[in-house]
């Protein structure tokens, strides 16, 4: 058997085309269009990549996405300050700013950045309130990769009511709002981590799975239903030629690709999955493209909610 691969650029697509026709009644009625901060502090290169292709995903769909920079030796005040200016802005209906902090802001600078931005503009949906209303499923601005994986769900026509959902991994930004997401759809849901006894004995009772770890291939068939669908939501960059090798063997295309570039992206889920599950997310082009999808969602959300359309 081999997986039926849900392509998230495609799904990613049909989410941008249904904002568009909001984004054009919003700026309409507002006499501007939705419009999102982004802070970036340093030069992490994965972070650059993604602060681009979030503003021109945004500018693509007319939502105006103004990026500032803090230089990494910044100060958290002068994040603070920002954030701060961006809750009164009267044009930035979304905040977002991304993560990794420099390591120098100390271990809670990311805590208190989610703590100062508005609820009413927290896109990224990690301000304790809105975490608390997800909780209550009473739910405003939910994080983006999570809805994301909601998404591919419901548009491959995933039954989630009554499913059997494991979750491994429990971040905030990931693994717990993405339990929750599917608790409120009636999955029986597991959540899974680095202290679970028998993980993939755990795993392997899901018809739905939810890879959020971090570690390159790391799901196994021996973690897999046969016929589950399965969610990887891991981005791991592998340099070395040994992984990549055992990785790639089914993809030479892709070995290929690592030969020249010496590195490559790969899920948490091996891709000898595909030969046991029903549904399989590739990375990249999964879960990925819909994370961003969902950032523009949101923001289109807290701008209608500011002049009260939504
Ligand atoms: P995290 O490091 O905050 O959390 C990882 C989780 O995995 C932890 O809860 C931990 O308990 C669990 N874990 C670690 N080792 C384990 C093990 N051996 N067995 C079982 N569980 C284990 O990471 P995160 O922010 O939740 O991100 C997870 C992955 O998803 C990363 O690869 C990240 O790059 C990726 N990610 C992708 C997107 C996207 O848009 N596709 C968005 C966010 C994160």
């Amino acid at each position: 058997m081999s997986a039926r691969l849900l392509n998230g650029t495609e799904i990613a697509r049909q989410v941008r085309a249904e904002l568009a026709p909001r984004v054009a009644a919003f700026s309409a009625r507002a006499g501007r269009p939705p419009g999102l901060g982004i802070l970036l502090v340093g030069h992490d290169p994965g972070s650059e990549i993604y602060v681009r292709n979030k503003g021109k995903a945004a500018a693509e769909l007319g939502i105006r996405a103004d990026t500032e920079r803090l230089p990494h030796t910044a100060t958290l005040d002068e994040v603070l300050a920002i954030v701060d200016r961006l809750n009164k802005s009267a044009v930035h209906d979304g905040i977002l700013v991304q993560s990794p902090l420099p390591a120098e802001m100390g271990s809670d600078a990311e805590q208190r950045v989610f703590d100062t931005i508005s609820p009413a503009k927290d896109v990224d949906g990690f301000h304790p309130v809105n975490v608390g209303l997800l909780v209550q499923n009473r739910p405003h601005l939910v994080p983006c990769t999570p809805l994301g994986i909601i998404e591919l769900l419901v548009r491959s026509e995933t039954k989630i009511a009554g499913a059997r959902a494991v979750v491994i991994g429990r971040s905030d930004i990931v693994g717990k709002p993405s339990a929750l997401l599917l608790l409120h759809r009636h999955a029986t849901v597991t959540i899974c981590h680095s202290k679970t006894v028998n993980l993939p004995a755990v795993a392997a009772g899901a018809d739905i799975l939810v890879a959020a770890i971090g570690r390159a291939g790391f799901v196994t068939r021996d973690f897999v239903k046969p016929g589950a669908t399965v969610i990887d939501v891991g981005i791991n960059r592998v340099t070395d030629p040994e992984v990549a090798r055992r990785l790639l063997l089914s993809t030479p295309q892709r070995l290929a690709d690592f030969e020249k570039k010496g590195s490559v992206l790969v899920g948490d889920v091996h891709p000898e999955v595909a030969e046991v599950a029903g549904v399989l997310t590739p990375v990249p082009g999964g879960v990925g493209p819909l994370t961003i999808a969902m950032l523009l969602g949101n923001t289109v959300k807290a701008a209608e909610a500011s002049i009260g359309t939504r």
